[in-house]
């Protein structure tokens, strides 16, 4: 029994947590609450550092769990250890970590974001859906806590005194250059470690690979584009904060609907009695659901009319209600010749009788008769086309019609 469990709640773990249990929950959080990462936070990060810094400390944790932390009065107050500086220790800080130039006077360098696309349908933008992803990322090796070696093992290399650069002379003519290039005895490291007090995990690199599945909750009306951050998931490397995983939504277009915002759009084909005369058409929702959509006799649907269903589109994310799903009538009428001279007659007592003519006062009129176009349009191009060839030299454009003008 602990006397207060305040820390190790904090720190998300048991009071029977092992060290390196402590460790690990300490790691994760502080890469969340870092405030380089996360300013909105507040004293989370100290507050988490506080926690780590005590309950790391065999001594002060035995104090803490039985006295609680009124027992650490004097020893273990707010005004103990430096957040940053215990954040440093562990992220590569102290120590050999820091070694050379590659820690700068405001603490450990960032890592690189990780990018990944993640295709998703519209149906799982709409109902939402947790994708599992897979990727190797580079983790600090376990066996040697990233050290690359025992303890003391790795030293900073003489060649170049732990810079890991050498600056080298070179003669270019009469000119003398200075060349600055990665130190050949530690491979740019700046550390050297004995062949044999090497770690056998990770062969003194100090990270190691590992395949890692990230789960990715693709909420309800999320759009293509939206990011989602796994916060200090990126590579991890000594010395360095590791940046996040950031997942971006894309969304793959879907053979029945358009997404306009919140909102979708349904092309629908109706026949020309439906659009007269009303009647139902199916549409195939992003869920399991069809709608029967009810065209009212006499409504009249008329070719590329849009209408709505109002609430019928995408979830609005993270709020409780919908966009609208607007339909887009294309009328297909029937097909040449499709019926008898008799029905044509009724036709004419049935639908809104023909607008008249405008008279035509003055003007000879001729009766002509309506062809299919098809083969007409190909030949006329293929001749204008003809035409500009032979125009090559001529300064100036002109129709074929100018051209008999000149002749
Ligand atoms: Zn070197
Ligand atoms: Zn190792």
């Amino acid at each position: 029994m602990v006397a207060d469990t305040k820390f190790y709640d904090i720190l998300g773990v048991s009071p029977n947590a092992t060290d390196s249990e402590l460790k690990k929950a300490y790691r994760k959080l502080a890469l969340k609450y870092h405030p380089d990462k996360n300013p909105d936070a507040g004293d989370k990060f100290k507050e988490i550092s506080h926690a780590y810094e005590i309950l790391s400390d065999p001594e002060k944790r035995e104090i803490y769990n039985q006295y609680g932390e009124e027992g650490l009065n004097g020893q273990g107050g707010m005004g103990g250890m430096n957040a940053e500086d215990l954040f440093s220790q562990l992220f590569g800080g102290g120590g050999f970590f820091g070694g050379g130039s590659r820690r700068g006077p405001q603490g450990p360098r960032r890592g690189k974001d990780m990018v990944h696309q993640l295709k998703v349908s519209l149906e799982d933008l709409y109902l939402g859906k947790t994708s599992k992803l897979a990727l190797q990322k580079n983790v600090l090796c376990n066996k040697c806590d990233g050290k690359g070696g025992k303890e003391g093992a790795v030293q900073a290399c003489k060649g170049c005194n732990g810079q890991g650069i050498r600056i080298m002379m070179r003669q270019m003519g009469p000119m003398i250059q200075q060349v600055q290039q990665a130190c050949p005895e530690c491979r740019g490291t700046g550390e050297v470690i004995n062949e044999k007090d090497r770690c056998k995990q990770c062969l003194g690199k100090k990270i190691v690979t590992e395949r890692k599945i990230l789960e990715v909750h693709i909420q309800r009306g999320m759009r293509g584009g939206q990011k989602i951050t796994f916060s200090g998931e990126g590579d991890q490397a000594p010395g360095i904060i590791p940046g996040d995983i950031i997942i971006v939504l894309e969304e793959k277009p879907h053979p029945r609907f358009i997404r306009k915002g919140d909102d979708l759009v349904y092309e629908a084909k109706i026949d020309l009695l439906t659009a007269l005369a009303g009647g139902q058409f199916a549409i195939p929702h992003l869920d399991d659901r069809v709608l029967l959509v009810n065209v009212i006799p006499g409504e009249t649907i008329q070719p590329d009319m849009v209408k709505v269903i109002p609430h019928e589109g995408m979830p609005i994310h993270r709020v409780d209600n919908r966009g609208h799903l607007f339909v887009k009538f294309t009328v297909e009428f029937p097909q040449s010749n499709w019926t008898d001279e008799e029905t044509i007659k009724k036709l004419e007592t049935i639908l809104p009788p023909r607008p008249a003519l405008p008279t035509f006062q003055d003007k000879h009129t001729d009766d002509v008769v309506l062809v299919d176009a098809e083969g007409y349009q190909a030949r006329n191009s293929g001749s204008s086309h003809a035409y500009q060839e032979d125009d090559d030299d001529d300064d100036h454009h002109h129709g074929p019609g100018v051209q008999c003008a000149q002749q």
